[in-house]
């Protein structure tokens, strides 16, 4: 999965929600209070008043057990109709502009409760479990008594009806150890006991099983059938069931979607997103990924719509008694988990390819954005025939569908065979779209078809082990970037993009493990997970690692798989290739990097003559707190690179030595006189910063000042990086740290800039309301000019891709930094634009800069300008990049109805997006307080139903805060309302220890930060004669 969004490379950053926002506190009227109350009738009969619905909606009597070849089709009535006591009718549901999308939020509001698999039957007293005491939310495990071999799952979603879904599962399952009873996954499905039905695989027709007793435990969202009987290990029987379910809003299990013409009219569609625990949601199933089976898929459809699923359809035969809807029947899929699982219904078209002769590839969009996908089809397949090689293992299904989907909580999601994404993350317009989101669509797509093999063919036992999916996915995705695009410079800007947003996040007391027990993946497992990835590949050489990576695949095809087995493979390929000593385990050097937090830094201190050093490692702490109770001793097995002045090579990337997890220091010799530097961690391939003495420092800046060309670019931003965060965490004066910055007007190259704009933008955060600011922002002005004059406010036809985020950036920190041209350029370039709407011609790289800045310096009319552009843009990045620059008004008043729209359904802003809007107002000075106040005053609407974006908006309202006043506030906010966030502590750990973070660099570097800029000549006081 790609969980979230990528870090814009323009000021604002922001991560999407994983789950949408629902508001209940509507303005006007959505839904009439009858048919509201009419829904609640509805569906607390469904529960209460069980026979009503089994009545209206379930065969009665239920039907014979189909025989396993050849199912009967589903003998429900669909319950699209036109009556006038059906709440959603079919007619309006699919022309409706207004109306109808709120009022079915409405009814889900109203049912959420009830649909949560509430018990049907009489629950048996007293029943207990053999894993009771698992009952800890969030990863209940089944028992192991029975694993499932087989399924068929046969849905009919009611899309253009009121969202239901008749849904019949069948599923065979071997017993493993004696047991009388059978335990599956099951949430939000209604289904009725009469149905569910057991036999023996053997005897498909015979009279069945006696169910004694079913039991719902919505807790742990598991069904239980009793039975009078234990059933032998070695023998198969076959579970059935009939249900109901519902295509959600939540944008989770099989849930439904939509868009809009550009009449008006809105047209529905239905998708699944599984990942982690929510194939549940749609059908009954063992639901851990540790439980594969094949699946025969059957998914209902009217004849003007196509569905999808992970294998290619068999044969399509029209459902008896429905006019106009069709049966599609698909492939048996290969050996999979649940969560891997994916079904589309839709109206979208698709532009395709085949791969040498056997791979169907296609591309799939709503049929007015089909021409943006053009650039995922040409992509795509070469990334498929380049992990194809890179794994040395076909890719094994017949055909490869990528769709992008209007509503997606993730990014994107790797579903094996029918990848799904957001629009933004799949579409590219060459017109509309920066170089940036070209980037985001290949990096996406190369992540999700990574997948296909690392996730997908070999999956994690469990969830503890996702960081090897999204590590792997997230370091590979750059190989396959680097073999469809390699003037792009793609494994220069992994350092920006992957270890050092990691390194801030990763330094504080309050990290994780990389390895722990958590359903979803964070920023941990996708970044510090594939930067130890690349570490390693490099420790142990390329050949050695693909080879290890292959016969690993190899080995655990169609079946799950631990790090250690990763270990043991790597470890087997590595001695083999002679890269890593005899004696010495992945295994050994890996467990301290991803069973203990945190990082090392590693401090090098050069002998009197210079020629060896003491190399010594410890935890590096951005805040140390002597009074902390954790006691364990932080080592790392370190693989140390190092080259010197008077042979530079910064192509050596294995271990020169090995710094054992048993060493507190090592020492290393053969290095250079004391005149000539030497650098530590070629290319940063270690997840590691260094530091070193005062004169090896100064030889370092030096040499920047002289010619910086003489170090490797990377090395280059490395250096600044640690030098900046090495002063903010006090193992740094800041004088030496801020004159590395000293030889930046010299500097042409992306990398460094952009690492050395990351650091800059933390000292802007604590500086910006100080009285150091101004003299702070003039020194900023003195590096960056020279660079803004060079970029020009234009892109040129012989740009490279860097060359363009090269000016990005520049033009993105000029305006903020209010230089005079650039807001000038900024304001002419929008208005010229609102002059003649249907021109834009301010280049694609440079409208989150122009839009944020224009809307800035403008009032209401620039902004609705915005507003009535992102109305009508067709295209996803479009769209977003306005949303970000509408949240830069410093007019309070439109910042604050701004915020409302965000959170008010049918306002324009899709709930995937309010997020976004939400942290763009964060982002604003002006706004971060109304956001903050917003916040507090709507908390109990937010917290609803929501999971996890409450803790993400906090942290966006929150994380800048520097002031004794404003930690106060945000403590008092979680005291009183912790017992809402239980699964967030850590969350809530890690933000009060960046902001107690803030409050403490204030008052510890601001004379200092201020005295070195008074000693460049940028003194804060003005003249007093
Ligand atoms: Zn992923």
């Amino acid at each position: 999965m790609e969980s979230t969004g990528r870090e814009q490379l323009d000021l604002e950053t922001d991560t999407p929600p994983p789950h949408n926002i629902i508001f209940r506190k509507y303005r006007g009227c959505y839904v009439s209070r009858g048919i509201g109350l009419l829904l609640g009738v509805f569906f607390v009969s469904a529960l209460l008043v069980t026979g009503l619905l089994v009545y209206y909606v379930a065969p009665h009597p239920p039907p014979a057990p189909p025989p396993a070849s050849k199912p009967p089709l589903l003998s429900y009535q669909p319950l699209i109709t036109t009556s006038p006591t059906s709440p959603i009718s079919a007619s309006t549901t699919s022309t409706s502009t207004t109306t109808t999308p709120a009022s079915v939020e409405d009814a889900v509001t109203i049912t959420k409760g009830g649909m949560t698999s509430q018990p049907l039957g009489a629950e048996p007293e007293g029943i207990t479990d053999e894993r009771e005491s698992e009952t800890k939310k969030g990863s209940p495990r089944l028992p192991r008594a029975l694993r499932p071999l087989h399924y068929l799952v046969r849905l009919q979603p009611l899309i253009n009806g009121n969202f239901t879904i008749l849904g019949y599962v069948e599923v065979e399952m071997e017993v493993l150890e004696a047991t009388s009873n059978i335990t599956l996954h099951i949430a939000d499905i209604i289904t009725h006991n009469d149905t569910v039905k057991l036999r023996a695989a053997q005897d498909p027709t015979g009279p069945g099983l006696a169910i004694a007793a079913h039991q719902f435990d919505s807790e742990r969202e598991f069904y239980v059938a009793h039975l009078n009987e234990t059933l032998q290990p070695g023998d198969k029987y076959v579970l059935s069931m009939h249900f109901i379910g519902l295509l959600n809003d939540m944008m989770k299990g099989f849930y439904r979607s939509s868009y809009r013409h550009a009449d008006g009219t809105v047209t529905w569609l239905a998708a699944t997103q599984f990942q982690a625990t929510d194939a549940r949601r749609a059908f009954p199933c063992f639901d851990e990924p540790g439980l594969k089976a094949t699946f025969e898929v059957h998914l209902a459809r009217q004849s003007n719509m196509t569905s999808l699923s992970n294998m290619p359809v068999k044969e399509t035969i029209p459902m008896e008694d429905q006019e106009g809807w069709l049966w599609d029947q698909y492939h048996t899929t290969v050996p999979m988990s649940t969560y891997l699982l994916a079904f589309v219904v839709s109206d979208f078209v698709n532009l395709n390819t085949v791969i040498n002769d056997k791979i169907l590839f296609r591309v799939w969009a709503r049929s007015s954005a089909i021409r943006q996908a053009y650039y995922a089809l040409d992509v795509g397949p070469r990334m498929l025939t380049h992990f194809v090689n890179f794994f040395s293992q076909p890719y094994p299904l017949p055909k490869l569908d990528m769709i992008a989907i209007p509503d997606f909580a993730a990014g994107a999601m790797e579903n094996w065979g029918l990848a799904m994404y957001r629009e933004i993350l799949m579409l590219y317009d060459p017109r509309v779209s920066s170089a940036y989101n070209k980037q985001l669509v290949a990096s996406v797509v190369g992540h999700e078809l990574a997948h296909q093999w690392f996730g997908n063919l070999v999956t994690p036992r469990w969830w503890t082990d996702i960081w090897l999916n999204e590590g792997f996915a997230s370091y590979l995705e750059y190989t396959g970037v680097d073999h469809v695009e390699p003037s792009w410079k793609i494994m220069e800007q992994f350092v920006l993009n992957r270890i050092q947003g990691m390194f801030t996040a990763d330094s504080l007391a309050s990290s994780h493990p990389i390895r722990h027990n958590a359903e979803h993946a964070d920023k941990i497992a996708y970044d510090k997970g594939s930067s130890i990835i690349r570490m390693m590949s490099h420790f142990l050489g390329e050949a050695a690692f693909r080879r290890g990576l292959t016969e690993y695949l190899h080995r655990f095809k169609y079946d799950n798989a631990e790090q250690d087995d990763l270990w043991r493979h790597l470890t087997k390929a590595a001695h083999e290739a002679g890269t890593l000593p005899l004696n010495l385990t992945v295994k050994t050097i890996m467990d301290t990097w991803t069973l203990q937090m945190g990082y090392p830094v590693i401090k090098v201190e050069r002998s009197a003559d210079g020629t060896s050093a003491t190399v010594s490692q410890e935890r590096f702490l951005l805040v140390k707190d002597d009074n902390a109770d954790d006691t364990h001793d932080y080592k790392w097995w370190v693989p140390l690179t190092y080259t010197g002045q008077d042979q530079p090579d910064f192509s050596q990337t294995q271990a020169k030595v090995w710094m054992k997890d048993s060493e507190a220091q090592v020492t290393v010799t053969s290095l250079p006189p004391k005149d000539h530097w030497v650098i530590f961690n070629l290319q940063q391939t270690g997840y590691y910063r260094v530091n070193y003495d005062d004169h090896n420092w100064n030889l370092l800046i030096q040499q920047l000042l002289t010619d910086h060309r003489a170090i490797a670019t990377v090395n280059r931003a490395q250096i600044i990086d640690d030098a900046l965060d090495l002063a903010r965490a006090g193992r740094l004066p800041y004088s030496t740290a801020l004159e590395v910055t000293t030889y930046l007007p010299v500097e042409k190259d992306f990398v460094p800039w952009a690492a050395a704009f990351e650091n800059i933008a933390f000292l802007t955060d604590m500086l910006k309301d100080t009285a150091a600011y101004g003299a702070f922002r003039n020194y900023l002005l003195d590096i960056l000019v020279p660079l803004y004059d060079s970029v020009g406010f234009q892109d040129r036809e012989t740009d490279l891709l860097l060359d363009k985020y090269k000016r990005q950036k520049a033009l993105s920190w000029a305006c903020r930094l209010e230089h005079p041209d650039c807001l000038h350029n900024a304001t002419t370039s929008y208005a010229s634009w609102m002059a003649n709407p249907d021109i834009n011609s301010i280049s694609p790289n440079l409208k989150s800069t122009v839009y944020c800045h224009a809307i800035a310096e403008g009032g209401e009319h620039e902004w609705t300008f915005a507003w009535q552009q992102y109305v009508a843009a067709n295209v996803g990045s479009e769209k977003v990049t306005l949303l970000r620059a509408m949240g830069c008004t410093r007019r309070p008043w439109l910042l604050s109805k701004y915020l409302e729209m965000a959170f008010t359904p049918d306002s324009g802003i899709r709930k995937q997006d309010a997020l976004t809007v939400f942290n763009a107002i964060a982002n604003n000075d002006v706004g971060r307080q109304l956001a903050w106040v917003f916040l507090q005053d709507h908390w109990d609407d937010i917290y609803d139903f929501v999971e996890r974006v409450p803790m993400r908006m906090i942290r966006s309202a929150c994380r800048k805060f520097k002031t004794e006043h404003h930690l106060k506030e945000l403590v008092e906010f979680y005291e009183a309302h912790s017992h809402q966030l239980p699964h967030n502590a850590l969350d809530m750990a890690q933000l009060l220890e960046e902001v107690t973070g803030n409050v403490a660099w204030l008052k510890n570097h601001y004379d200092e930060v201020l005295a070195w800029l008074e000693s460049q000549g940028h003194a804060y006081m003005l003249p007093s004669h």
